[in-house]
């Protein structure tokens, strides 16, 4: 055996796959360059490091499960002006949710809430939070489905384990007694523990209505909102501009 799998040899054993992978890449680079010893032993920590930083987000992504890959570096705020550059950007020091509150993004369809709250979480799990991402409906049948089983506060820890819950088109639809008491237990559980980020197309006001004016909405309404920051966006569905421009 040569002496550079020998050596490559020892850095696999020590768990450093990336140096361990591509030693002879990073020998190359560093005659070619003519780097000092300590830019050398600098340069091969610096490669570790990234590799497993990269190969972290990549696994938070796939288990954030996002419906899409949206970008925040893609948003056109140009075109949507009801909420600005500046709003979006003091959300991603993530002080909402170290303190464990909440994103509201109130809005008519197509005017960028569910863009915007993926954008947020991506930055979120480039910081080094988890995410998981729901659709509402899709949301509430697993939780009925655990409370049928017996183990929705199995199944709410688990939801739980993470840093921030997407929670995407809450209110589209009407929502069965039993839908709106899990909805419930799940709000109560991450209430001052764990964020919730939530997009609707009702406004609180009517959100009453949507959970039927019984005796879990105030509570539900009340607890989203304590601690929150609330965006309400306005102007035409993106989707159609794009339909009248083609
Ligand atoms: P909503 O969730 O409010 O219904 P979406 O976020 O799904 O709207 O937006 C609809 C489509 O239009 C998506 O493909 C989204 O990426 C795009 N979109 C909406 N607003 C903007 C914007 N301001 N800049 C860039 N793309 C946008
Ligand atoms: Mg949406």
């Amino acid at each position: 055996m040569g002496q550079l799998e020998a050596t490559a040899g020892r850095y696999r054993s020590l768990r450093l796959s990336a140096i361990a992978g591509d030693l002879a890449d990073l020998l190359g680079q560093a005659e070619a360059n003519e780097v000092s010893y300590l830019t050398f032993a600098d340069m091969l920590a610096e490669h570790e490091r990234a590799q497993r930083e990269a190969k972290r987000i990549d696994l938070y992504r796939r288990q954030a499960k996002f419906p899409s890959d949206k970008r925040l570096e893609d948003f056109d705020y140009r075109y949507q002006t009801t909420i600005t550059k500046r709003q979006i950007n003091a959300l991603l020091d993530f002080a909402f949710l170290d303190n464990r509150e909440n994103l509201v993004l109130i809005g008519p369809p197509g005017v960028g809430k569910t863009h915007l709250a993926i954008g947020v979480a991506q930055k979120a799990i480039e910081a080094g939070y988890r995410v998981r991402f729901r659709n509402a409906l899709d949301l509430v049948e697993e939780l009925e489905l655990a409370e049928m089983k017996g183990e929705l506060k199995k199944k709410l820890a688990q939801l739980a384990k993470v840093d921030a819950l997407v929670i995407d088109e809450l209110g589209y639809l009407p929502m069965s007694r039993q839908a709106r008491y899990a909805l419930f237990q799940l709000v109560n559980r991450f209430y001052e523990h764990r964020s919730l980020m939530i997009t609707t197309n009702k406004d609180f006001t009517h959100w009453g209505e949507f959970f039927h004016d019984d005796n879990v909405a105030v509570p539900i309404v009340d607890r989203i909102i304590h601690h929150s920051h609330v965006y309400m966006l306005g102007g035409e569905s993106y989707r159609l501009k794009q339909k009248t421009l083609s």
